[in-house]
């Protein structure tokens, strides 16, 4: 039985390592596959989806910029593109069939750009990609904020509000956050619930603080989850308890 989703409209933020699988560089189709296998049971809840895509499987702006070589605003440029190359492979893994693709799962998609990639990307746009929601397509939202200095972290707080999602929801490798990196430290205890001010306050590494902050402003919970345990995504849309909620309370 499908569950019912507890919100109408969500945006969910997914990193560009989800494509390439742990430590991986670029797009191995066995992750996007698997990502695409979480996600389809969100769809057929009946839930408009709004995808924020990161493309750190690729390029990270700030450490190509590190080495000297790339000015910071160029290599950011680069970290965008490769959000373009995620999403365009997400979106034709998800809607190939409509267009003749063997593999694709023939779902309705519409992958947007905050950067000009005009022939591959529509232009991102509040009121397009609202139609595109109430449409029922999901929503692939590339080219981060289309401006150096930013994450997609805080592209998907900004999206999350623009359209108006009722939560953000921030798929990670970890069960949600945590009082310190259960990476480095085995009694690391996980919250249930934290609030917006606590995040910040401990800086927390759950999401970047600037979209943290962003999502306290305009009142969107964050629900911080793992994305490589089955089912967890659609549990989490579902309302259960299935990583932590960031809220005001
Ligand atoms: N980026 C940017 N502006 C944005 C969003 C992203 O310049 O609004 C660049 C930045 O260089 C970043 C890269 O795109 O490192 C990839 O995004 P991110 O690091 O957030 O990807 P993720 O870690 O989520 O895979």
């Amino acid at each position: 039985m499908i569950p019912k989703a507890a919100y109408h409209r969500v945006l969910i933020k997914v990193s560009g390592e989800a494509f390439c699988g742990s430590g991986g560089f670029g797009i191995d189709p066995s992750a996007l596959e698997a990502f695409i296998t979480e996600l389809l049971p969100v769809r057929q809840m009946g839930v408009q989806i709004g995808l924020v895509v990161g493309g750190g499987n690729i390029f990270r702006g700030r450490s190509l910029a590190e080495a000297g070589l790339i000015a910071r605003p160029t290599a950011d440029a680069m970290g965008m593109l490769a959000t373009v190359m995620n999403a365009l492979a997400l979106g034709d893994a998800l809607a190939g069939r409509q267009y003749g693709h063997p593999s694709g799962r023939g779902v309705k998609v519409s992958v947007m750009s905050a950067r000009p990639t005009a022939d591959v990307c529509e232009p991102f746009t509040r009121s397009r990609a609202i139609e595109h929601l109430e449409a029922g397509r999901i929503v692939i939202l590339a080219g981060g904020t289309g401006n150096p200095f930013f994450t997609t972290d805080t592209c998907a707080a900004l999206r999350a509000g623009e359209i108006g999602a009722e939560v953000l929801m921030k798929a990670t490798k970890v069960d949600g956050v945590f009082d310190s990196d259960p990476a480095d430290n085995p009694e690391a205890k996980k919250f249930d619930r934290i609030t917006y001010d606590e995040v910040l306050a401990r800086r927390l590494g759950v999401m970047d603080l600037s979209a943290v902050s962003m999502c306290m402003e305009a009142a969107i919970p964050i629900i911080v989850f793992r994305m490589d345990k089955p089912g967890n995504l659609a549990a989490a849309v579902a309302g259960e308890n299935a990583g932590t909620i960031v809220s005001d309370n």
